[in-house]
Parts: C-alpha cells; sequence; structure tokens
C-alpha cells in the first residue's frame, strides 16, 4: 500500500494524457505537493493510525482511532516528515466533528458527496486483525462485517463507502487463498450477499455490476476506467489493473498513471498486489526508497504482535 501511495503522491491530480507521455516508472520527488521521492501521504498515514490503535487498546477502540486521525492532522504524527500535506475533505469534516466532540462512531460523512475513497485507501490492515479475531473463516460470519462498517464509517458512514471497503477486505481475503480472477469473483459475491440482506444497502447493490461479472471487467478498454476521487472507480480501477497485469510492479504502476487520484489508485491496487505477489514480488529499490521505513517497520511489528 505503502509503495503505491509513495509511486503516485508526484502525479496526484495529472492527467492520463500528461502521464502518456511521460510516465512514472520509479520513485520520484514533487509535483503538486513537492515532497521527496518515497514519500506516502494519508491512504498510508491513516492505515498506520487504525494499526498503532489496535496495537496500543489490543482491540477496535473507535474513540482512539479517531484520536490519531487528530493527531495525524493537527500534529503530523504518523507521517515521513512531521507535517500532514493531503488531508481529504471528508475525512477532515469527521475529524473535525470529532474534536467538537461528537462521538467517534457518529462523525463520519453521510451524503451520497461522502463517497470519496478516503476509507477504502485506509481500510486493508483490517483485514489482518478480523483473520486474527475470528479466524480465516471470517468472511462468512456478519460481524466482521459489522466492524467493517465500524471502521468506514468513523470518516465515510454511507452505504457505498463502506460496501467498497467490505467487498474489497473480502476479494484481499480470497487473493490470499486463490488466484485473482477467482478471488474478485467469490470475494464480491460474499461481500454483497451480507450486504444485499441489510435494507439501507439494498439501494446501492447496482453500483457495483461492473465489478460483478470480472471477465466483462478485465476486458474494459482503459477509457472505459475512471481514476478519480469517487470509491466505486477507485476500487474498479484497482482491480482493473490487478486483472491486466502480472505482477506487482506492473499493477502499481498501470494504476498510478491512470492519472487523477494516483497515490490513492496506486494505494488501494497496490494492497492486493501484495497479497497476490507477496513481499518477495516487491521490487527492492522500491522498499529501500520508501520514507520513515523505521516508522513503518515498528507499527507493521507491533500490529502483528496483537494479531
Ligand atoms: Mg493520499
Amino acid at each position: 500500500m505503502a509503495i503505491g501511495d509513495a509511486l503516485g503522491v508526484p502525479a496526484e491530480f495529472q492527467d492520463r494524457e500528461t502521464l502518456r507521455r511521460n510516465p512514472i516508472t520509479k520513485m520520484v520527488g514533487g509535483g503538486f505537493h513537492g515532497q521527496p521521492a518515497g514519500t506516502w501521504s494519508d491512504d498510508t498515514s491513516m492505515a498506520l493510525c487504525l494499526m498503532a490503535s489496535v496495537a496500543a487498546c489490543g482491540h477496535l477502540d473507535p474513540e482512539d482511532i479517531m484520536r490519531r486521525f487528530a493527531d495525524w492532522r493537527e500534529k503530523g504524527q504518523y507521517t515521513p516528515h512531521g507535517v500532514c500535506f493531503d488531508c481529504g475533505g471528508t475525512c477532515g469534516a469527521a475529524i473535525s466533528r470529532f474534536l467538537r466532540g461528537v462521538r467517534a462512531k457518529d462523525c463520519g460523512g453521510t451524503g451520497e458527496r461522502d463517497n470519496g475513497n478516503g476509507s477504502l485507501m485506509r481500510i486493508l490492515p483490517l483485514l489482518f486483525f478480523l483473520r486474527g479475531e475470528y479466524g480465516i473463516g471470517w468472511y462468512k460470519m456478519s460481524r466482521p462485517m459489522l466492524e467493517i462498517q465500524i471502521v468506514s464509517s468513523l470518516t465515510h458512514a454511507h452505504p457505498i463507502s463502506v460496501m467498497a471497503c467490505g467487498i474489497y477486505l473480502q476479494i484481499a481475503e480470497q487473493i490470499i487463498q486463490r488466484g485473482t480472477e477467482e478471488a474478485i469473483t467469490s470475494g464480491t459475491k460474499y461481500a454483497l450477499a451480507f450486504y444485499e440482506q441489510i435494507p439501507e444497502y439494498k439501494d446501492y447493490l447496482h453500483v457495483w455490476d461492473r465489478i460483478r461479472d470480472v471477465t466483462a471487467l478485465k476486458a474494459l478498454p482503459e477509457d472505459a476506467i475512471k481514476s478519480g476521487g469517487y470509491v466505486v472507480n477507485t476500487l474498479e480501477a484497482a482491480l482493473w489493473c490487478l486483472l491486466n497485469t502480472d505482477s506487482y510492479a506492473g499493477c502499481v504502476l498501470r494504476a498510478v498513471n491512470l492519472g487523477r487520484d494516483t497515490d490513492t489508485t496506486g494505494d488501494v491496487a497496490g494492497g492486493l498486489a501484495g497479497l497476490a505477489y507477496g513481499w518477495e514480488g516487491l521490487p527492492k529499490e522500491w522498499i529501500a526508497a520508501l520514507q520513515a521505513r523505521p516508522m513503518l517497520d515498528s507499527l507493521c511489528d507491533s500490529y502483528s504482535k496483537v494479531l
């Protein structure tokens, strides 16, 4: 996730045409944010907040996670250089509500316009908590799906955002167990079978039509894949990149070079590609280029200890 995020940071907001002429092929600095090469952004920082919280509390504590989100935005904690340089609108509004005294579980945006990719981009570490808590059969249970809803809803509480997180983690679980195409099909099926039972989610099942049919999704031309901030587009783009490439590097570079929300498309695609190709599949020079490696390593280490 961090590698895909960091590859995308210097290209954020660039359009596809610009990147076609001058594609990202390695870790570079600069761009809109003017950060050094290897700098990862809000996507990774907010994922680290979840990991640090679970490591400290030993369980999911919504208030503690939100406090860490606030520490990230207000104090630059969980960042490579001590500065939060890219807090999204819906996340920012949720953190502001928390700082005004709203309970953590009521902080997330609930409007149709609150369906940016800001909870999807930080949700992946939750997979390992769910596996630890419920075993590898978690994906057939309701409780873990409700935990996903709680963690998304801290910032993104609309059914579309929650479902994106649920589908993503179900697919991630299946990727650990089987090949990519089969994983996307069965992960999507398990997730939607859960959401079909919940009245307030029923109206939004159709937004996932394009990922239900993995063969058709894979065959879509690049022009049919959008890579802005809308969470449905981000998930589709990440899956499309995974389906149409055969290595970690190929997948994340494809994702980043789609343009616009490059870091988050890279992060979401990179998370799945990391699971698909494993640690050995990550280019060594990209691991070495990541900023603040000691922080990443120590948080991964303390998180894995409580799982
Ligand atoms: Mg970002």
